[in-house]
């Protein structure tokens, strides 16, 4: 399919929106009284830093809410005010985090509901109003809507967008797309749609494995069962590996994505000589800005001497894991929460260990002075930020009285 010619003409459209309705300045009031908090405010403006009794909280100078994402859910709060009768739809969770899809469902936009793990758009009528997430949907998705005559309002970030644009130079040049990330998340989904032949790597590891391959070929069943839900219909190693452009899921750790890269290029060189590297390789920074300032943040808040750390996001928040990540990878202690709820009753916590199910933990706010970090992932808005400090607070106080 030709996914630019499509692209271009739903752009063109009257049905298909991706810019406001003029509600803006409304809805931006909405939103901070809904989502901004002035403790949080107040905590920037005190140079990340503050102490109530014993505990110290060290905020990463950068976490919470992207651009990509406040754009996102102001646009959806747009759509209520200018479809206000209309059934709405979204295709997905608009960000991931449940304290805002609530919201949305309260303003009575519906959630494609999920029927044996696939999609069921068979309620949706024409004239319905479906708007796309921040992490955008698939080039098929968009050809049903358009076709069944609904109003489509498109809240994809710009920076997944460049992906796209990546990966469909890919395939105009007839070039595999490696794209890093993870084959089930949302986002991946939609850009492989826009790909050709890709097949989409989740680590460092599974690269060398792919990049081994390129150079001493090795068991061609073994690798089609390792990737068989990541590469594209028809894949074939042999053939398929010969000329490669990298992309990635915007949210992945940008340290490994950049390794990926390099690693591409250095097995191309070997195989195919420097001379030949262009015929072979090529690769588009599409890195997102705010997934980098978070994680460098975060890079710099773990040099601290920090007894633990909480990062807050949605626990199906690549982003969010990922800060996580940093939090281990430094042997700091660290607590994954979706919300304030998940802390207590008493000295509690309900949280989501790495790649591991939700637990409970007991005791876990050590009873001595502590200096706890504090992130959260780029759909989580500060006003969850500071209930879960009120909490924390809350739980020290009544630990000094006790
Ligand atoms: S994390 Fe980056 S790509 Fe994702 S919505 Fe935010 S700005 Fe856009």
């Amino acid at each position: 399919m030709d996914t630019r010619a499509f692209k271009r003409s739903l752009h063109s459209s009257e049905n298909y929106h991706r810019k406001g309705f003029g509600h803006g300045e409304a809805v931006n009031q909405q939103l901070q009284g809904e989502y901004q908090s002035s403790l949080i405010q107040q905590i920037r403006a005190n140079g990340y830093r503050w102490q109530e009794g014993d505990v110290t909280i060290r905020l990463a100078e950068a976490f919470g809410f992207c651009w990509g994402v406040e754009r996102a859910v102001a646009l959806a709060y747009e759509t209520r005010t200018h479809f206000p009768t209309e059934r709405i739809w979204i295709t997905n969770e608009i960000i991931h985090n449940p304290s805002v899809n609530e919201r949305l469902r309260q303003m009575a936009v519906e959630f494609i509901p999920v029927v044996n793990g696939a999609k069921d758009f068979s309620e949706v009528r024409q004239g319905d109003v479906v708007i796309l997430p921040a992490f955008g949907a698939s080039v098929q998705e968009m050809q049903l809507l358009n076709e069944r005559g609904c109003t489509i309002v498109d809240t994809t970030c710009p920076w997944v967008s460049k992906v796209w644009h990546s990966v469909e130079k890919h395939k105009k040049v007839s070039f595999t797309s490696i794209i890093h990330g993870k084959y089930n998340h949302e986002e991946t989904i939609a850009t492989s749609s826009f790909a050709g032949t890709y097949l989409i790597v989740l680590n460092l590891e599974e690269a060398r494995y792919v990049c081994d391959y390129i150079l001493k070929g090795g068991d061609r069943e073994a690798f089609m069962a390792k990737f068989a839900k990541a590469c594209s219909t028809g894949f074939d190693p042999e053939r398929d590996l010969v000329r490669v452009g990298i992309a990635n899921q915007t949210t992945m750790l940008k340290g490994e994505t950049e390794q990926i890269g390099k690693l591409f290029e250095r097995t191309m060189i070997q195989k195919y000589g420097p001379d030949r590297l262009n015929e072979h390789f090529m690769s588009f920074n599409t890195i997102c800005d705010a997934t980098q300032e978070r994680q460098d943040a975060m890079l710099n808040l773990v040099k601290e001497p920090l007894d633990l750390m909480v990062v807050i996001g949605g626990y199906n928040s690549s982003n969010t894991t990922h800060l996580q990540e940093i939090a281990i990878e430094h042997g700091i202690p660290s607590y994954h929460i979706d919300s304030a709820d998940r802390i207590g009753p008493g000295n509690r916590i309900q949280h989501k260990p790495l790649h591991q199910n939700v637990t409970v933990t007991e005791n876990w706010l050590p009873n001595r002075p502590l200096t706890i970090g504090i992130t959260s992932g780029a759909s989580t808005p500060d006003k969850v930020v500071e209930e879960v400090l009120n909490k924390i607070f809350a739980l020290r106080s009544l630990a000094a009285v006790s």
